[in-house]
């Protein structure tokens, strides 16, 4: 499979490259350069297979020859068997129509450990043998930042930097970063919200004497990796809901716009997907977008799901990309525009394109405290926040569809979010051990593209 960016100009690469590369040199985001199917009766063989046979299976035609299948499979292995569930994304049924898939029973907690526990198995992969030696950059508004030291953490050739938000990540997201003190990993808190860290990570990327000197690459979800391990669970999930002779419903979470373009994937592979219902809280910039075609930011309002305060959603432009026609120079000009002025609009023809499928819902907190108290007293199931979002919009779903909202975070870990909700304090798995009893280390910086830039340059690796 070949890989061609959204904005057009940056060279073709093939699956390795793509991985390693993460973000496109011409400031755009890899896609593969067609979308491969499953027909009907590949999509019935998924059923009863195990998560690790069917990530194998759903992923390979993006992996293509980059891999043999059975070298994917031996990582599929490895990567799920670090969950703590043997069916690594379990279905609970809520009530009659509805389900929450839950993602969260990887190393840290939320969904993201899904794709980054094999992204950090495919660098190494790539790696081994080569003298190249690679500094991943990347910027967490609290859940990614986790999952993607914990996937890289003591692995060589690696180093990690990663950009939170001072203030703005729970406790115990912070201290699952800052508490692990391998030395290829480097935390740094910086003043300003997630976007201004989202943007000198951005920035870092497009200064390309920089991004070539360190070998910078990507673990965001700007990374097309992660993604395609996303695919696999709405896959997973559709087939034990009777796919490919019954269409599912999927409430999703969303923020960088990267877990539901997963599903949107799924449904170009062929996937019967009735609706994906794009769940956002109060900074609702991709509901607007969707509703009505006004992609604009306003300022980022700190919530109880702080993982979705987001008012650039990185993979919105993948969506846009492929429903202009997959035109580059249009959705350069189009990114150009919003990157320039904060706002543009979407195309009739995006618009259009977007309609059958995506269905879009702002969550306020009150909705989100009452989707939470329903699923405790209707189901007996705690929720977390970014759970509650999603499943706030799945019930406004009209009843007859089976609706799977993803559960995208276990709720201990926004804990005192819970209680406020609900009343009850969710405990910390055992598998996180004495987390608060750890040290802490992590450098704090102001939100500049210099500090962040010298930072780097004075730890990381440059190419010989
Ligand atoms: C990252 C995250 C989201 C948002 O996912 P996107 O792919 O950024 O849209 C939702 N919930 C939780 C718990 C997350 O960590």
């Amino acid at each position: 499979m070949r890989y061609i960016s959204t904005r057009g100009t940056a060279p073709v690469l093939g699956f390795r490259e793509a991985t390693l590369a993460g973000l496109a040199s011409d400031g755009g985001l890899y896609v593969p350069e067609a979308w491969p199917t499953l027909d009907r009766d590949a999509i019935a063989g998924l059923a009863g297979l195990s998560y690790a046979e069917t990530a194998a299976i759903v992923m390979q035609p993006f992996v293509g020859d980059a891999l043999d299948p059975g070298e994917l499979r031996a990582l599929c292995d490895a990567a799920y068997g670090r969950f703590s569930h043997a069916a690594v994304t379990p279905l609970v049924q809520l009530d009659h129509d509805r389900w929450l898939l839950e993602l969260f029973h990887g190393p840290t907690l939320a969904f993201k450990d899904v794709a980054l526990q094999l992204l950090g198995l495919l660098f190494e992969r790539f790696l081994t043998g080569t003298d190249d030696h690679l500094t991943i950059i990347g910027a967490t508004s609290g859940d990614t930042g986790s999952a993607a030291i914990d996937a890289v953490a003591g692995r060589e050739g690696i180093d990690v930097f990663m950009l939170h938000p001072a203030g703005r990540v729970s406790d115990v997201q912070r201290r699952q970063m800052t508490t692990v003190l391998s030395p290829n990993v480097h935390n740094i808190a910086i003043r300003g919200d997630f976007d201004t860290a989202q943007a000198i990570v951005k920035a870092l990327f497009n200064d390309a004497a920089f991004a070539g000197r360190f070998r910078l690459s990507a673990v965001n979800s700007i990374n097309w990796a992660r993604l395609m391990a996303q695919v696999v669970y709405y896959f997973y999930a559709g087939v034990r809901l009777g796919a490919p002779d019954r269409a599912v419903a999927y409430a999703v979470p969303t923020g960088n716009f990267g877990d539901v373009f997963a599903g949107y994937v799924a449904a170009k592979m062929g996937l019967p997907v009735a609706r994906l219902i794009v769940a956002t809280n109060v900074n609702d910039i991709v509901a607007r977008a969707l509703a009505g075609g006004d992609y604009s930011r306003g300022l980022t309002v700190p919530t109880a799901t702080p993982s979705m305060d987001i008012q650039v959603s990185s993979n919105f432009e993948r969506l846009l990309f492929d429903l202009g026609s997959r035109d580059g120079a249009a959705t350069a000009a189009q990114m150009g525009t919003f990157e320039s002025t904060r706002a543009m609009r979407l195309t009739n023809v995006q618009l259009a394109g977007a309609a059958p499928l995506f269905a879009a819902e702002r969550i306020d907190a009150d909705d989100m405290t009452m989707a939470m108290r329903w699923a405790c007293d209707a189901a007996g199931q705690v929720v977390d926040p970014h759970t509650g979002v999603a499943l706030a919009a799945a019930r406004r779903m009209a009843p007859g569809t089976p609706v799977v909202t993803l559960a995208t975070a276990h709720p201990a870990k926004f804990g005192d979010a819970v209680e406020r909700a609900t009343g009850i304090r969710p405990t910390l798995p055992a598998r996180v051990g004495d987390l608060f009893d750890r040290e802490e280390r992590f450098a704090s910086l102001p939100g500049t593209v210099e500090a962040v830039g010298a930072y780097v340059a004075e730890r990381a690796v440059a190419r010989a």
